[in-house]
């Protein structure tokens, strides 16, 4: 990756900065039920206000598919701001324009202006570049702090970084440093799991991973897929059965590249998908005809321990299981103490991403004793797949 600069590169005092931040935060009764993504950005917020920099955030939220919609604006979001800034936040009801032109001209050193919704315009999401000179008009230099959009090319992540001095923010650089260590450029062996419920929707993933990656662990639902491209009898489990081909291919491609595929020897079936439905462990080959397979059993678990331990690195993508249903949490959760225990030990560098994922590891209670969780998505699971990203793209780009 070409390299980024960063908020150590440049001077803000006294400047206009527009910083591109996620504040689609989720909302319950008015409220922002989950301020996470707030948490996120704060540590830029905070040091460009003390840095005296002119601070104007530009986001957007929701769809409103390029129309001003009330129901969409940004404005609910002000005083969850300003509480996790711990400043007030000012707001202009437009991004581009009088209203957004007005608002900024009143700002001082240190002052934070939120700008209305920038997909109230539909030239953010076509990137228009008229309407990416009105955006990049308001201020002297941009930061990007949205890793989680940067997969989309939009004026306010991609057209203005083209035509502003552009830095990384501190929760992007995390973010890309991160990703940069554990697949860039990582300490080897390095070991992938890739998890979940099906192979379909990470195709792309599993085919840059078995190039790139020393084992490949496969889990979840899409192991069974790999386990039938056997010959073995899956039974009632999720399977794709017009994928057994793919999956065969994938292995030999696997081969070719020097990556082990490391699938489950034994699991923990089930007659029913619902939690605490009665069950067994079952060897691979001994799955009954009426039963599916809800997790990976405890042989599985070992072994994931053990390929874990000969690791250096470790990229996650996907549950073991139906972690959401007890007692088939117990692979994910498993897997995820043992990452979390190496990585305490600091004999492994561990990053997880993807929303179930995230999940997962907070349920494990283990997700602050990662290296790194990126809570990005589909930025995240882009990145795996080897796409390059517009956003980190415009950020690397010399201008
Ligand atoms: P992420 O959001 O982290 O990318 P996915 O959405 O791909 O992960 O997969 C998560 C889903 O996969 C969960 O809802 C989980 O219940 C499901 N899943 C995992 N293993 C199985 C299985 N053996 N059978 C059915 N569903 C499974
Ligand atoms: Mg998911």
């Amino acid at each position: 990756m070409a390299a980024f600069k960063t908020l150590d590169d440049v001077d803000v005092a006294g400047k206009r900065v527009l910083v591109r931040v996620d504040l689609n935060v989720p909302m319950d009764g008015g409220q922002v039920s989950d301020d996470t993504r707030l948490r996120a950005i704060q540590p830029t917020l905070n040091e460009l206000a003390q840095k005296g920099a002119k601070t104007i955030l530009l986001a957007h939220f929701g769809r409103p598919k390029g129309k001003r919609d009330e129901s969409q604006s940004l404005k609910v979001v002000v005083p969850a701001l300003e509480k996790t800034l711990m400043q007030d936040v000012a707001f202009a009801d437009d991004c581009v324009g009088e209203a957004a032109e007005a608002a900024v001209a009143k700002l001082t050193p240190g002052d934070v202006l939120l700008l209305e919704n920038t997909r109230f315009h539909a030239g953010e999401e076509a990137n228009d570049p008229d309407f990416a000179a009105a955006l990049a008009k308001l201020g002297d230099l941009y930061v990007n702090d949205a890793f989680s959009a940067a997969h989309r090319a939009h004026a306010s992540t991609e057209g203005i970084a083209r035509l502003l001095p552009a830095f990384a923010g501190r929760s992007m650089q995390a973010e890309l440093e991160a990703l940069t260590k554990a697949l860039s450029d990582p300490e080897r062996p390095v070991v992938a799991v890739v998890g979940g419920a099906k192979v379909s929707s990470k195709l792309d993933l599993l085919g840059n991973l078995v190039e790139r990656v020393d084992f490949l662990v496969i889990g979840g639902g899409m192991a069974n897929t790999f386990l039938a491209a056997q010959g073995l009898d899956v039974g009632k489990s999720l399977c794709e059965r017009d994928l057994l081909e793919t999956a065969t291919e994938i292995v030999a491609k696997a081969k070719a590249a020097g990556c082990a595929i490391v699938l489950p020897v034994d699991a923990r079936v089930a007659k029913e998908f619902r939690a605490n439905a009665e069950n067994r462990v079952a060897a691979v080959d001994d799955v009954g005809a009426d039963e599916m397979i809800l997790d990976i059993g405890p042989k599985a678990i070992a072994e994931v321990a053990a390929v874990f331990a000969q690791a250096k690195t470790l990229v996650w993508n996907g549950p073991f299981g139906a972690f959401e249903l007890t007692p088939f949490d117990a692979g994910t959760v498993a897997a995820a103490k043992t990452a979390a225990e190496l990585t305490e030990a600091g004999k492994l560098l561990s990053v997880a991403g993807g929303g179930d994922t995230v999940a997962a590891l907070n349920h494990a209670g283990v997700a602050d004793q990662f290296s790194y969780v990126s809570t990005a998505g589909g930025a995240f699971l882009e990145w795996l797949e080897g796409k390059d990203l517009p956003g980190v793209a415009a950020l690397t780009a010399t201008k």
